[in-house]
């Protein structure tokens, strides 16, 4: 099977379950995140769908992209600076950010961080984010 049928087979399946519609927009939207890894922005998911959906708008894009969000297809960065940018993993995972370019990529960590914390007593910790800022190998 096909690159983009296995695609559209995952999203049919996903979006149907939470109701939504597999449209050929939400496909090209998914396929472009599914192929890189510096997190884009809603700006830049659109800039590259455009090439092949010319008619397409920035509205669009967004409103696809938060559809696919709510899906759990996809995740959202929204936390650091400027605009939300997405991410095509929805497990727990982490990122570095380089503060020139602000390239955001994906780093994994193999201990559970909250174990080394000292959280206050009164305070119930579910989770956490965690960003490596820096530069990339193209800053630095
Ligand atoms: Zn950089
Ligand atoms: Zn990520």
């Amino acid at each position: 099977m096909k690159r983009i049928e296995v695609i559209k087979r995952l999203l049919k399946e996903k979006l149907e379950l939470k109701g939504g519609n597999l449209t050929e927009q939400r496909v090209a939207v998914f396929d472009y995140l599914s192929q890189v890894e510096n997190h884009p922005t809603a700006e830049e998911v659109f800039l590259a769908v455009k090439r092949k959906m010319p008619k397409i708008s920035l509205a669009t894009v967004y409103k696809n992209l938060e559809a696919l969000v709510e899906c759990g297809l996809i995740s959202k960065l929204a936390h650091g600076d400027g605009a939300a940018r997405y991410d095509i993993r929805t497990d727990q995972h982490y990122h570095t950010h380089c503060l020139k370019c602000g390239k955001i990529l994906d780093m994994d960590i193999e201990d559970d961080l909250l174990a080394g914390l000292s959280i206050p007593e009164d305070f119930v910790a579910t989770g956490y984010r965690l960003e490596l800022l820096g530069h990339c190998s193209n800053c630095k």
